[in-house]
């Protein structure tokens, strides 16, 4: 059976497609710290950062992370609170507990070395079919055609397919073209030519079509419809939520925070925060409550709202209501850490706390008549 093929180009043509597209790479590439090396290790590090973060804001957290873990054998050994504290920032923080989770098992099977088998690869925790393709493409030369969206928009761009790209039999056919499509002697360049095609002239807003090298095999420019496609994908709604924060305060400007693994509280998994729940009606009654039931803590008269700030997460829109909560001595709760707000050193922190600290101190800084 021929090779399913989305791109309605003669098969003779595409030696010359890939000739051109590889060119345009080897004169155009973006210099990228990742690019500068074939170790599988920094290249994993790369694809795991890059994954729904743009590449600005992944350079600084890539070379800090590789400064403090060089080898996967001392990422592997190193503290999860330490690993996710140099996520801090970035973002879906999953991927730092997966990756260190990662490290720790291809010390354990694979003698520190990233498996160059495709099945040992995925079975690594928090590593897809995409991530497994990059490294081992890139890394070692493995046949493997990488699909993320940048690559979907280029493939669908150019045969002017339309749909719902992300519909999984639209995608199966996607990853058969891609594979269909790769250049077999140089896997890594091609992967990276194509998703750079796709994030720096096949951009999803106002293509480049003029500064295009695979321009004259491309249907949806030859249609006049590159902008229109691909299909617009129905727009998950947003969820709109209310988070009410507890941050208790003593004399020393010290403060708690906790860790909420899970619940309605729970902003970020694992990540240290103010004692925190969502709530639907009036935030703090339903905070004092929350106090009272799991902590045992009584507040009463010395609770005062603060300003509020707004944070998102994929699809949810959060309403941050915090509540500064004067107390003489802080109260007891187990597991929770003792910090001076404001200062968390190298604890995970998520940006939504450090939003509510803000808040907090700001209005510490207020002069008070009393
Ligand atoms: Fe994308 Fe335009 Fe190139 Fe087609 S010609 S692949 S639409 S940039």
């Amino acid at each position: 059976m021929p090779p399913v093929s989305l791109l309605k180009i003669p098969q003779a043509e595409i030696p010359k497609l890939r000739r051109h597209l590889l060119a345009w790479f080897a004169k155009r590439k973006r210099d990228l710290p990742w690019r500068r090396t074939r170790d599988p290790y920094r290249i994993w590090i790369s694809e795991i950062m890059l994954q729904q973060t743009r590449v600005a804001a992944v350079i600084p957290y890539y070379e800090n992370f590789l400064a403090k873990f060089p080898t996967m054998q001392s990422l592997a050994r190193a503290r999860t609170e330490t690993v996710l504290g140099l996520w801090a920032g970035l973002g879906y923080y999953s991927r730092a507990r997966n990756l260190h989770r990662a490290a720790k098992e291809i010390v354990a099977l694979h003698g520190g070395h990233f498996p160059r088998d495709y099945e040992a690869t995925l079975a690594l925790p928090g590593v897809g079919r995409y991530t497994a393709a990059a490294v081992l493409s890139i890394a070692y030369d493995e046949p493997l055609a990488v699909l993320d969206g940048n690559v979907a928009r280029v493939i669908a761009r150019i045969g002017a397919v339309r749909g719902d790209l992300r519909a999984p039999a639209l995608w199966r056919e996607l990853e058969s073209t891609a594979q269909n499509l790769l250049a077999r002697r140089v896997p890594g360049d091609w992967n990276q030519a194509m998703m750079e095609l796709g994030a720096t002239v096949c951009t999803p807003k106002s293509p480049r079509c003029g500064e295009c090298s695979v321009a004259q095999w491309c249907r949806a420019r030859n249609l006049g419809v590159a902008e229109e496609l691909p299909s617009p994908r129905k727009k998950q709604t947003t969820q709109k939520v209310t988070l009410a924060a507890g941050v208790f305060l003593d004399p020393q400007g010290r403060t708690l925070l906790v860790r909420q693994t899970g619940g309605d509280g729970a902003l970020f998994s694992r990540m240290w925060q103010f004692p925190a729940l969502e709530v639907t009606a009036d935030p703090a009654s339903d905070l004092a409550r929350y106090l009272h039931e799991n902590f045992k803590i009584a507040v009463n008269g010395n609770v005062r709202q603060i300003e509020t700030a707004r944070h998102t997460v994929t699809f949810r829109d959060i309403r941050l209501v915090p509540f500064v909560i004067s107390v003489a001595r802080l109260p007891r709760i187990e597991g929770s850490r003792t910090v001076i707000l404001g200062r968390f050193g190298h604890l995970p922190i998520s940006n939504a706390t450090r939003k509510i600290a803000q808040s907090a101190l700001a209005d510490v800084a207020k002069p008070r008549n009393s």
